[in-house]
């Protein structure tokens, strides 16, 4: 089945009423028909079937074996470190979701979790930080703010060869563009806050997994910690689902213009948009995903184009995150990525010029009239 219809019906299962919108079972615990008998379902720490629904659309959409749905993607990423021990050592993107780097950096550090930050971009620098406890790779592409690109494939293949699991963030493109279990991916991650639900009204986090073992050790894991995405917040992240695949086109279609728009203009120093093809990852974007998303960074001449354009933007609203329908700019230096330390901030671009655009589904013209007089000082 294609990917859209699939967002539309999932696996097309229907409660016994036939419910075209699956039910919220907004219940705590399940009863049981006998002694040691179960309807499947026994207490929402560990099944619900509404959250059920959500996994199941979310295996079929990134092709794995099993989905679990988290209260947030922090809540699904904290929990996915549950698989490592101490001293184990793990790889990741030096250009990460802040969030996620302040759990790898602080908490995970804590649990004696060796973490190295690498340009996973560069296959090189990947090779050459695999040490004989190096237990995986996480990747984000393109990574969250700079947009860097890395090739999953190629990876997930050094990956196999030195027995190490492949980890992708893939928030950013969502499977309506890009299917990192396919490129050979071990576990998929997404923050569902952002794309899957769509309308900034939900926190959610999805693990998708390739292979029944990696699902098992998560289910344990889930089950014991209980980070579970409630009844409710599940039905609102499928009911997102369901439109993915026009959202996803349209904001795209918004963004390439915009990114066009931006590199043309005069105040605008900095374009990062890996649809455009100067963009030094396009070419290998192209080759994993069927689309570049709506995610663009950009830098502007001088810090009171900055302040300004923040201020001075009235459709367009200045908050963090991304992927709603509404057209959202975001000071990552002081927003999503205010934790990370200064030196490694400045060091990869993230500097007080610097602006990151989530662009939504309004009429392309009204964004950009916003953007317009909003630069125009
Ligand atoms: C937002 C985000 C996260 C964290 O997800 P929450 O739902 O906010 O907890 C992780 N990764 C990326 C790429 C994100 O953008």
């Amino acid at each position: 089945m294609e990917i859209s219809t699939v967002c539309v019906h999932g696996n097309g299962q229907k409660d016994q009423t036939g419910a075209v919108s699956t039910p919220i079972y907004q219940s705590a615990t399940f009863c049981h028909p006998a002694v040691g008998q179960s309807t499947g379902y026994d207490y929402s720490r560990l099944q619900n079937p509404t959250r059920e629904q959500l996994e199941n659309t979310m295996a079929l959409l990134e092709n794995g074996v099993d989905a679990i749905a988290f209260s947030s993607g922090m809540a699904a990423i904290s929990n996915m470190m549950e698989l490592f021990s101490p001293n184990d050592h793990i790889i990741v993107s030096d250009d990460i979701y802040g969030g996620t780097h302040r759990l790898f950096s602080h908490v995970s550090v804590k649990n004696q979790i060796d973490v190295d930050f690498v340009d996973t971009s560069d296959i090189s620098e990947i090779s050459s930080h695999i040490k004989d406890n190096t237990r995986a790779i996480f990747i984000e592409t393109p990574t969250n703010p700079m947009m860097k690109v890395s090739d999953i494939s190629e990876i997930a293949r050094i990956a196999k060869i030195n027995g190490l699991i492949t980890i992708v963030d893939n928030t950013f493109l969502t499977p309506y563009f890009q299917r990192p279990i396919e490129l050979g991916a071990d576990i998929v991650v997404h923050s569902a806050t952002k794309y899957l639900g769509g309308h900034n009204d939900t926190l959610a986090g999805i693990l998708v997994v390739a292979n029944m073992e990696l699902s098992q050790k998560l289910r344990f894991i889930s089950k014991t910690i209980g980070s579970g995405l409630s009844p409710f917040d599940s039905w609102l992240i499928q009911r997102g689902i369901k439109t993915l695949p026009i959202r996803m086109e349209k904001s795209q279609q918004n963004a390439k213009e915009i990114a066009l728009w931006l590199y043309a203009h005069p105040k605008i120093k900095k374009v990062y948009y890996t649809g455009l093809e100067n963009h030094p990852g396009h070419a290998i974007c192209k080759k994993q995903a069927s689309g570049f998303g709506a995610m663009i960074s950009f830098e502007v001449d001088c810090v009171d184009t900055a302040t300004k354009l923040l201020e001075k933007v009235n459709l367009i609203l200045y908050a963090e995150s991304l992927g709603g329908v509404e057209t959202l700019i975001t000071y990552p230096m002081l927003q999503t990525h205010a934790d990370v330390p200064v030196d490694i901030r400045e060091a990869q671009g993230i500097n007080n010029k610097f602006l990151r655009l989530s662009v939504g589904i309004e009429a392309l013209e009204d964004i950009i009239s916003d953007l317009s007089q909003a630069l125009d000082l």
